[in-house]
């Protein structure tokens, strides 16, 4: 791993815990708003991102590379109604992608097929990262006014369980 693609590999983990920080941050302000669903499935989310960290740390040291983790912002920690929340995850993750892809770019630039390849991974996840958070953000917005809608999708995201970690 060539110096620009172990310094991008690095920022990445450190996106990665962050967005972990984020949906913790959102998952304790859906606590503090009583809906604890939305709080749970926020809390897996986070739990996700901390696997996405994970996953990128070890494979930098796989790769014989130095990790440096870096420091990591604080998260905001007021948030408006269900759907701006939402609405800032989806957000997120789409910009997460573009992260991962500018990160494909460089290694291709830098003849690191390796990483590219590794890469791929997070490509595909990004796509159902977006694709649930969309899903996600559409039934809150069907729901708009009616609280006894909302309760049902906060049972609805009560009930999820973690996905198992693909190889
Ligand atoms: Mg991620």
């Amino acid at each position: 791993m060539n110096a620009a693609v172990r310094d991008a590999f690095n920022e990445q983990i450190k996106q990665e815990l962050y967005s972990g920080y984020l949906y913790l941050s959102m998952s304790a302000h859906f606590d503090q708003e009583n809906l604890p669903g939305f709080a749970h499935w926020m809390r897996l989310q986070a739990q996700e991102e901390l696997g996405h960290g994970m996953r990128l740390f070890d494979y930098v040291l796989r790769r014989g590379a130095k990790v440096e983790l870096r420091g990591i912002d604080a998260p905001q920690t007021d948030f408006g109604p269900p759907l701006s929340v939402v609405e800032s995850v989806l957000e997120h993750e789409r910009a997460v992608t573009g992260m991962i892809h500018r990160l494909f770019e460089l290694s291709g630039q830098e003849g690191d097929w390796a990483a590219q390849q590794e890469l791929q991974w997070f490509i595909a996840e990004q796509v159902e990262e977006e694709d649930s958070a969309a899903t996600a953000r559409d039934q809150v917005r069907m729901a708009g006014e009616d609280l006894s809608a909302l309760l049902m999708l906060d049972q609805q995201f009560g009930s999820r369980v973690a996905e198992p970690e693909q190889a």
